[in-house]
């Protein structure tokens, strides 16, 4: 992170007054800033024009407007959007949590509980865009999953852990010493996000009735994608590491490919078999097969309410 001080200072964003660096992209910086016009904190998407090509730059646009387009309280929201001559500035919704990605690598993993009030929130933002955008986010991962404030999850006995989780699930929260509180988590990121289904009438963009057949099948599929990242992220959270790696880019492309993953003992061992029966249907190669929103919503392990805590000791 960089000192406060050493904040730079960008042409036509003198509205905002940068205060930390939260992330660093290929061609963007984000910041934490100060609104001088009301004092309210937001985050700033900075992204860099003189390096991008035209069709990076329509993307860019087009993250925009896809955004503009979103009011659901999974995602996170665009507040305003302006440019100068050598940069686009997106002033976002600040979540000041950070990413989940952070969250797995501290605990190590979630407990179902946890997992499953994480995974919910981001399916219904899914559900949100899928159904009533026509909109697939296409770059669904841990890092692009951000919290509203810092999870609060003390480390404790696992069983005064999971009953601080189990009250999480309740909604309650009790900040400082004692308590435990994970709160929202949203869907950040539409860089690689498209519109695939006009809203209105729910068919394929372009024209309708000259739409080729693989085009058609191709846009109806393309949601899956969405639904395969989930799978993998719902994996990683339960157990702490992703259902798909290898050193060599090569080999992991082929088990990708295959679908080659497996539940490993003993990390797996006392997952519940709802929990991997729902992996399994994320996971599945044949986007045909694989469950669609509707479906992993409907699953018994996502509608199953939290297991009673134990007694507090
Ligand atoms: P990129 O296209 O470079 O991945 P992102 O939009 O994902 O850009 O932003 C990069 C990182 O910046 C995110 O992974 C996250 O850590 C941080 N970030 C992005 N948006 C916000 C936000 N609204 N509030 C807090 N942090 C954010
Ligand atoms: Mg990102």
């Amino acid at each position: 992170r960089e000192a406060k001080s050493k904040m730079p200072t960008y042409k036509g964003l003198e509205r905002y007054k940068l205060i930390d660096k939260m992330g660093d992209g290929a061609f963007s910086n984000v910041y934490k800033a100060i609104d001088l016009t009301n004092g309210q904190k937001v985050a700033v998407k900075v992204v860099r024009k003189y390096e991008l090509t035209a069709s990076q730059r329509a993307n860019i646009l087009k993250e925009v407007q896809i955004m503009r387009g979103t009011s659901h309280p999974s995602i996170v929201k665009l507040l305003s959007f302006s440019e100068s001559p050598e940069h686009y500035f997106l002033v976002l919704e600040l979540l000041e949590g950070g990413e989940l990605f952070h969250q797995i690598v501290k605990l190590t993993y979630f407990s179902e509980n946890l997992a499953r009030h994480v995974i919910l929130q981001v399916a219904q933002g899914i559900r949100y865009l899928h159904e009533e955008r026509g909109v697939v986010h296409r770059d669904i991962k841990p890092e692009n999953l951000l919290f509203e404030r810092i999870p609060i999850i003390p480390s404790k006995s696992p069983v005064q852990r999971q009953y601080d989780e189990d009250k999480e699930d309740e909604g309650e929260f009790i900040p400082g010493v004692g308590g435990g509180g994970i709160g929202r988590v949203k869907i950040a990121d539409f860089g690689l996000s498209k519109v695939v289904w006009n809203e209105e009438t729910m068919t394929p963009c372009g024209t309708v009735g000259y739409t080729a057949p693989e085009i058609v099948k191709d846009e109806r599929y393309s949601k899956s994608v969405d639904m395969w990242a989930m799978g993998c992220v719902l994996y990683t959270l339960l157990c702490g590491f992703p259902p798909f790696y290898d050193e060599s880019i090569n080999v992991l492309t082929e088990k990708v490919a295959k679908g080659y993953y497996t539940f490993l003992s003993p990390w797996w061992d006392d997952i519940s078999a709802q929990a991997k029966d729902l992996i399994t249907h994320l996971l599945c190669v044949d986007p045909a097969q694989r469950y669609t929103i509707d479906e992993f919503l409907a699953h018994p392990w996502c509608t199953a309410a939290p297991a009673p805590p134990p007694p507090p000791t």
